[in-house]
C-alpha cells in the first residue's frame, strides 16, 4: 500500500487527471500508479514521488497488461520505466527520466511533489 499522503502528493501535482491516458481511459485519476514495476517484496523504496503518476483505475490496470508498441509508446512517455539492478537505482532512473504529458509536456517529478520542465533541468 502507498502511504495516502503520498498518494494525495500525486493526485494533487497531477492535477488530478490520468497520465497514462490509455484507450478506455476515465480521465480522473483515483490512484497513483508506479512508473516501474516493484517485483517481488514490495519495496517502500518505489513509493516516491518521482516513481508514481497519477492515473484512473482502468489505465492502471490496461498499463500491466501492455505491451509490443503500446508498451514502447509508454516507455517512450517516460510512464513506464524499466526496473534498474535495486530498486534505489530504478528510482533514480525515473528522477532522470522525464515524463510526457497527455497535453504534451515533458516534465521532470521530484520528489517533494513538484514538476520541472524538462528545458529546466534541476540537474
Ligand atoms: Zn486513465
Amino acid at each position: 500500500m502507498i502511504p495516502k499522503k503520498l498518494v494525495a502528493l500525486v493526485l494533487d501535482r497531477d492535477r488530478g487527471r490520468c497520465v497514462l491516458n490509455l484507450p478506455r481511459c476515465l480521465g480522473a485519476a483515483s490512484v497513483a500508479d508506479h512508473r516501474a514495476n516493484r517485483g517481488s517484496g514490495g519495496s517502500k523504496v518505489l513509493d516516491d514521488a518521482r516513481a508514481l503518476i497519477a492515473a484512473c483505475g482502468l489505465c492502471n490496470s490496461d498499463k500491466a497488461d501492455a505491451s509490443g508498441e503500446t508498451r514502447a509508446e509508454l516507455i517512450r512517455r517516460g510512464v513506464i520505466v524499466e526496473k534498474a539492478a535495486t530498486n534505489h537505482q530504478t528510482v533514480v532512473r525515473c528522477a532522470y527520466t522525464p515524463v510526457e504529458y497527455p497535453d504534451g509536456a515533458r516534465l521532470y517529478l521530484l520528489s517533494d511533489g513538484r514538476r520541472v520542465p524538462e528545458g529546466e533541468v534541476p540537474f
